[in-house]
């Protein structure tokens, strides 16, 4: 067990006897902003993660930030578009404080519309982008454009359009868990221990029980454990239905490419080709519900990277230099489930981020905090851990 402390009365965290205030399970993307966000509040805080921090689905490489499309408006696209929008902010300022790069840019996204009939849809979706894609002084496009930016960037039939979205970003999953890892390294109030998990609960929902047989009890604990945290979560509720989500493989691969890092992202039927500021180019994802191997990669990733190949040219002759498999949170309605465990009002989901976890973990993990910091932070309907279990029920 490795124990990183902010301060010195934490020694010893996984053989204290007095309640520590905060305890977050799972140091990925979701409980790291946690830890950070509940540091900056004072709050007394230790996350532990049984594989180490970033060790999950957010210690990838693809780092898409892809908003909703802006069609049929409602309250979870306003709060991704707020989240989304706010992230830039956050990072600038988190890479202020750690003089860690994150790999952040507001970089864009194309996407070749091969038939007649998507123009149409697109310049829809342009006249509701122009409405909804905006906040003060702000706004963003979704724009049908009859030729790339730069030629090849992807290669389309003459005259084919393409929608150029100019509100999607990019990061670097690792840059930025490093550089949350190191905020929270910073922060007095947060620890991290990592090396050993989370097995299960006490009856009251009070104290968490490690792999290594010894117990911390807390005042509040926050679940950010991934596809694990669906079955942490059933563990404190012996009625409530079950699955309470699953885990959905990705694969994805980093081409080392000599290509302008400022090039927007790429999108076509699931296929994501994303330029990081690095000279690589990430391409993702596959999404597989059923798996053997979940952390291998397979024939299915060098079939995306063909494909990724033929639409841009320029990475036809890139070495691939990572191939990378991981395992996404998905819960029961799909989107993220988040707030208190309707049994223990003091445990509270922070998971089941999918696809987008990276555009909207810190403002989830502000919401999730709201409890103790007492900011008001409405979330959609839709996360809410109890609206998940509702409707799971009902389809039992
Ligand atoms: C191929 C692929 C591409 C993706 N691309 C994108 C993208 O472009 N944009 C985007 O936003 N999202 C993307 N995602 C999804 C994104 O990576 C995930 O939604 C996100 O990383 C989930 O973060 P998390 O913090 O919920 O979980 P994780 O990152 O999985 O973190 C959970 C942590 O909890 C720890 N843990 C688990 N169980 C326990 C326990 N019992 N005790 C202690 N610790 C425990 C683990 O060790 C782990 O570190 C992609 C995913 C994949 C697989």
């Amino acid at each position: 067990m490795e124990l990183i402390m902010g301060h010195a009365d934490t020694a010893g965290a996984g053989r204290r006897q007095s309640p520590v205030t905060l305890l977050i399970v799972g140091g990925g993307i979701m409980g790291l902003w946690a830890a950070v966000k509940a540091g900056r509040a004072g709050i007394d805080t230790l996350l532990i993660d049984g594989s180490g921090v970033a060790s999950g689905a957010s210690g990838g490489i693809l780092g898409a930030l892809m908003p909703h499309m802006p069609d049929r408006w409602s309250a979870k696209k306003q709060f991704q578009f707020d989240a989304l929008l706010s992230l830039e902010e956050e990072i600038a300022a988190l890479e202020a404080e750690t003089g860690l790069d994150a790999g952040y840019r507001r970089c864009g996204r194309l996407i070749p519309l091969p038939k007649p009939h998507l123009v149409d849809i697109a310049l829809g979706h342009q006249r509701d982008a122009d409405i909804h894609w905006r906040q003060g002084s702000r706004s963003f496009a979704w724009n049908v454009i009859t030729a790339p930016l730069e030629a090849g960037w992807p290669v389309v039939e003459t005259g084919q359009p393409l929608v150029h979205d100019t509100f999607a970003a990019r990061v670097s999953p690792r840059g930025l868990t490093a550089a949350l890892r190191r905020s929270a390294e910073r922060l007095a109030n947060v620890s991290i221990m990592e090396g050993t998990d989370v097995v299960g609960f006490d009856t009251a929902g009070s104290a968490a029980l490690l792999s290594d047989g010894e117990r911390i009890a807390y005042g509040h604990c926050i679940v950010a454990a991934g596809h694990r945290s669906f079955d942490l979560l059933a563990s404190l509720g012996p009625d409530l239905p079950r699955p309470l989500g699953q885990a959905v493989k990705g694969q994805a691969a980093l081409l080392r490419a000599a290509i302008n890092p400022d090039l927007p992202l790429v999108f076509l039927d699931g296929l994501y080709i994303v330029p990081h500021g690095d000279g690589t180019v990430a391409i993702g994802s596959t999404s597989e519900n059923s798996f053997d191997q979940p952390f291998d990669t397979d024939s299915q990733l060098e079939d995306l990277t063909a494909r990724a190949r033929a639409l841009v040219p320029s990475l036809h002759d890139a070495d691939v230099i990572a191939r990378w498999a991981g395992l996404r949170p998905k819960a029961i309605e799909r989107d993220p489930m988040v707030g208190p465990h309707p049994e223990h009002g003091n445990v509270l989901a922070l998971t089941g981020g999918f696809k987008v976890s990276f555009g909207l973990a810190h403002r989830l993990a502000e919401a999730v905090l709201a409890p103790l910091t007492g900011a008001s932070i409405s979330l959609p309907p839709g996360f809410d851990m109890a609206h998940h279990l509702a409707s799971a029920s009902r389809q039992r």
